[in-house]
């Protein structure tokens, strides 16, 4: 749903120049020193970019999730990891709050989530609970007022940088799935956190993943998200939301591929012509346009279908799936139109070949959404 296309266009328009003149310039220093400089971050917390989501009551821009969907295509348009800085703030880092947040937490936490001030992960991978979440190990043991945590999660986006972390923990080991799990949002300066070294990953440099250590951390038990019992459900909701994000992200880093590949492809000469000339060459440019069209298709689809409020786990899951593995395909077709100069770092194709393999895997691989992709299926097909 569109709530006023012309406020939409100011900030497509504004995020848009934004990529253009601050971001892609400064893509290779951020993948060179591994960090996104202070200022830019300054300047998309000034820009409002850490609020996008937010519900406006609590500072935020309150985007629904087409207008969403739409603003991180434009994003898409340039490193990942500029994306990633904000993307725990305006996806699952604050939805489960956004979600089932009391009036209190949402009062205190969201507007400083908003402004940039207060960077929330979301910390659900455990080392032996990636796909298989429900089996997480973490225990959240109830002392009177108080719950203690311990536990080790994996991976998690943004951690070095968290004040807060949106986590999923174990508070009745009598119930082995998916219903002992409680959602909790804890400060990352409570006693008894730490966090492991940086992950050495192969792309999206510039943002940071680790392991975050609880051991007896004691949480005031008004830090719990919802009731006890609902925190995997939270969890399952925040990542249907978060598909629909990623597949629109990978929309837009897709048709910035293929924009780069074209411009190569016009440019390049072999056999005395532009090798856009070829017939070969021009069914990697057309298969990958046709291929972003279906999954920009799909995403704003799926967006409105949220907005209006329709159950979209299986669409939600079709985006993410279809979406990912089309910007991977993008990218190996991106990089055969470079030819040898797109497996050297002097093009911006090498890092992206890196940095979109990540979609394939988080947030649920390929094989999850398909799962849950016939789960449903067959749900539905038995009601
Ligand atoms: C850079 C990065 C950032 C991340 N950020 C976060 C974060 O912020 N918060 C967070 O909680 N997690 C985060 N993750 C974790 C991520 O969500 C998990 O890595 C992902 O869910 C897969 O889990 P796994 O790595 O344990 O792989 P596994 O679950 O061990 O899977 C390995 C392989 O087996 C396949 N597989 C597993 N089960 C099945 C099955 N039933 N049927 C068919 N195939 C199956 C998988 O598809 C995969 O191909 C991040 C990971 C990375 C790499």
């Amino acid at each position: 749903m569109i709530r006023d296309k012309d406020t939409l266009n100011v900030l497509l328009d504004t995020v848009s120049s934004y990529v253009k003149e601050r971001l892609i310039p400064n893509e290779e220093l951020v993948a060179e020193t591994d960090e996104i400089p202070a200022d830019i971050i300054q300047e998309m917390k000034e820009l409002g970019f850490f609020g996008l989501t937010i519900p406006e009551e609590y500072g935020g821009l309150g985007l629904t999730t087409e207008e969403e969907a739409l603003v991180v295509m434009e994003l898409g348009k340039t490193s990942p990891s500029f994306r990633s800085a904000l993307g725990t703030n305006i996806g699952i880092g604050s939805s489960g709050l956004v979600f089932d947040g009391t009036e209190e937490q949402k009062n205190y936490y969201l507007p400083k989530m908003a402004t940039g001030e207060v960077i929330a992960s979301f910390a659900l991978t455990e080392p032996d609970a990636g796909s298989d979440a429900a089996s997480i190990r973490t225990t959240a043991k109830r002392e009177g007022n108080v719950y203690i945590i311990n536990g080790t999660k994996r991976f998690i986006t943004n951690a070095p940088q968290a004040k807060v972390f949106t986590i999923m923990a174990r508070t009745n080991s009598e119930i082995k799935g998916a219903h002992g799990i409680s959602a909790f949002i804890i400060e990352a300066d409570t006693p008894g956190i730490s966090l492991g070294k940086l992950d050495k990953k192969m792309g999206q440099k510039g943002t940071h993943t680790c392991d975050v250590i609880f051991e007896n951390c004691r949480v005031p038990a008004t830090q719990i998200i919802g009731k006890e019992g609902d925190g995997f459900k939270m969890a399952m909701k925040v990542l249907e939301k978060g598909r629909i994000h990623i597949a629109s992200l990978c929309v837009g880093i897709a048709e910035r591929m293929l924009a780069d590949a074209l411009q190569y492809a016009m440019s390049r000469k072999q056999f005395g012509k532009p090798i856009a000339e070829f017939q070969l060459v021009q069914a990697m440019l057309a298969d990958s346009k046709t291929e972003i069209f279906a999954a920009r298709s799909m995403c704003l689809e799926a967006a409105r279908h949220r907005d209006e409020g329709k159950n979209v786990s299986i669409e939600a899951s079709c985006c993410k799936y279809f979406s990912t593995e089309m910007c991977c395909r993008v990218a190996d077709r991106a990089l055969q139109i470079h030819g040898g100069s797109g497996y050297v770092a002097d093009y911006a194709i090498e890092r992206f070949y890196r940095d979109v393999r990540l979609f394939k895997i988080y947030e649920g691989t390929s094989q999850i959404q398909q799962i849950v992709i016939a789960r449903n299926m067959i749900r539905n097909a038995q009601v």
